[in-house]
């Protein structure tokens, strides 16, 4: 069977082509065959996933299925998953089974899509190499020495290595953008509000976000609309009507204003992508697009403001991992305070433990208001900026990430680094945007994404913009060697 994409296959099961009994049993063979070498499953669910096949034929042959009936599919380990291992990449939830489906799982369950599995991530979506994983690393399918980008590492190699058609990703701080342009596939993150977090492990609250991570834009509209829309147990969901994102999609974008801001060009950007992304920037003036350069001046603060928020979020959320109601817990514990402490020293690794006493420490009386609360008013900035300058342009397009995927080990003891990886995604986070990262090229052999952000709940103009880009292009088609 050729690579085609979620689309092209969703069209194969409406004209009967192939079943998704056979399309399941095709994509757990891949796994089988592929994935010792990838790891980017932690968890593969190949009997439920051939009995809701089964289901999606039934239904299919009662004529009530609907675009994902019968769609093989990965669900990232951070969404809870009725009756299924959840381990949000930890040993603290090596033994979980989740009593109950998140509410994207749900979605996707009520759309009739076929879960195969789920994804590996870095130990609570904290990282952007996957290498912070309870499970061991996940391996880039362009280059197996390489990192596939974090957190959704797993997602997005399983996608890029056609393990699966889709899969669902989470990104507080680019862990859909960066792990999708480093495996050459399409990913987006939406608006903060747009899918409920219900069921999504919390890393940082008022960051977090669920998004689908495919081959196109196209795939992406279809699994945007699937997983979108107000959610009464979240209650930061917004009520505002989903917009039928596959309608606009082929709609032409002359005239679009598209910003480029000056501070993504700079010398942390790796001189190959630069070029990479102006060539990008030039299909699209082809296409009737207008290009300015524009400014984001406090892109610079998005970093250390980050680095305040989410610990500390995090330092608060995952306080409720003790070793007490679920999860891991220490052999012998002498006393309450002994079961609280070697649970959570055992059971969490290093990048988590930074992580929570950096929070801890930002959170402290004395120091909230010299690190917390200015880091609140950088996240004001940062929106304004952002605010500014979309009062001139429509969309923003730059580089997902200042470099194409590194080697594993390669950032592992220097942090600082590491987190740099993330300079281009953290502000849309910060900001509650909608971003999304398309391949754009390749260095050599390793592919390149292209970011573009949009202005609050403009998803819509995103994917239009996308696609057009990927009607004229054929990146997005690559698929690694030896896959
Ligand atoms: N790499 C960033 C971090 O480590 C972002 C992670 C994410 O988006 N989940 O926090």
């Amino acid at each position: 069977m050729e690579y085609k994409t979620l689309t092209e296959l969703s069209k194969e099961l409406t004209t009967k082509k192939i079943s998704s009994v056979e399309l399941t049993q095709f994509f757990l063979e891949r796994i089988k065959s592929f994935d010792k070498k990838l790891n980017s499953f932690i968890t593969v669910t190949e009997d439920h996933a051939l009995q809701m096949a089964k289901q999606a034929d039934e239904q299919r042959a009662k004529g009530e299925a609907g675009r994902l009936t019968g769609i093989p599919f990965a669900q990232k380990d951070i969404f809870c998953t009725r009756g299924i291992k959840t381990t949000c990449g930890s040993k603290i939830l090596d033994n979980f089974i989740s009593p109950y489906d998140a509410t994207v799982v749900k979605r996707f369950n009520d759309a009739g899509a076929v879960l195969l599995g789920k994804t590996n991530m870095d130990e609570f979506a904290m990282g952007s190499s996957n290498e912070n994983s309870y499970y061991g690393p996940v391996k880039n399918p362009w280059d197996l020495e390489r990192v596939p980008g974090g957190s959704s590492g797993g997602s997005a190699a399983a996608v890029a290595a056609y393990l699966t058609p889709g899969a669902t990703g989470t990104d507080t701080g680019g862990s859909i953008r960066q792990p999708a342009a480093l495996c050459g596939i399409s990913g987006i993150k939406p608006t903060y509000g747009r899918v409920s977090r219900y069921g999504m492990i919390a890393f940082a609250s008022s960051l977090d976000q669920g998004g689908p991570m495919a081959r196109t834009a196209e795939d992406l509209a279809l699994l945007l609309q699937t997983m979108s829309g107000f959610d009464e147990h979240d209650s930061t969901s917004v009520d505002k009507p989903v917009p039928d994102y596959l309608k606009t999609l082929n709609d032409p974008i002359k005239g679009l204003r598209i910003g480029l801001p000056k501070e993504f060009f700079n010398q942390g950007l790796d001189s190959e992508i630069s070029k990479i992304i102006h060539d990008a920037v030039r299909e699209y003036e082809k296409l009737g697009a207008t290009v300015k350069e524009i400014s984001l001046p406090n892109t610079e603060l998005s970093i250390p403001a980050y680095y305040v928020i989410a610990p500390a979020e995090c330092s608060s959320n995952l306080a409720r991992f003790d070793g007490v109601r679920y999860g891991y817990r220490c052999d012998n514990p002498k006393d309450l305070e002994d079961l609280y402490k070697r649970s959570r020293s055992e059971g969490f690794g290093n990048e988590v433990k930074r992580r929570i006493m950096i929070g801890t420490y930002a959170l402290s009386a004395g120091y909230y208001d010299a690190y917390y609360l200015k880091a609140q008013k950088i996240r004001g900035l940062i929106r304004d900026d952002f605010m500014k300058a979309f009062n001139e342009v429509d969309v923003i397009l730059g580089p997902t990430s200042p470099t194409p995927a590194f080697k594993l080990g390669e950032k592992m003891n220097d942090p600082v680094s590491m987190y740099l990886s993330d300079i281009y995604t953290i502000a849309v986070n910060l900001a509650g945007l909608p971003a999304m990262s398309i391949p754009a090229g390749f260095t050599k052999g390793l592919p390149i994404g292209m970011h573009l952000i949009g202005n609050l709940f403009d998803e819509e103009r995103l994917l239009k913009v996308a696609h057009n880009y990927q009607k004229v292009t054929d990146w997005h088609t690559k698929i690694p060697e030896g896959f």
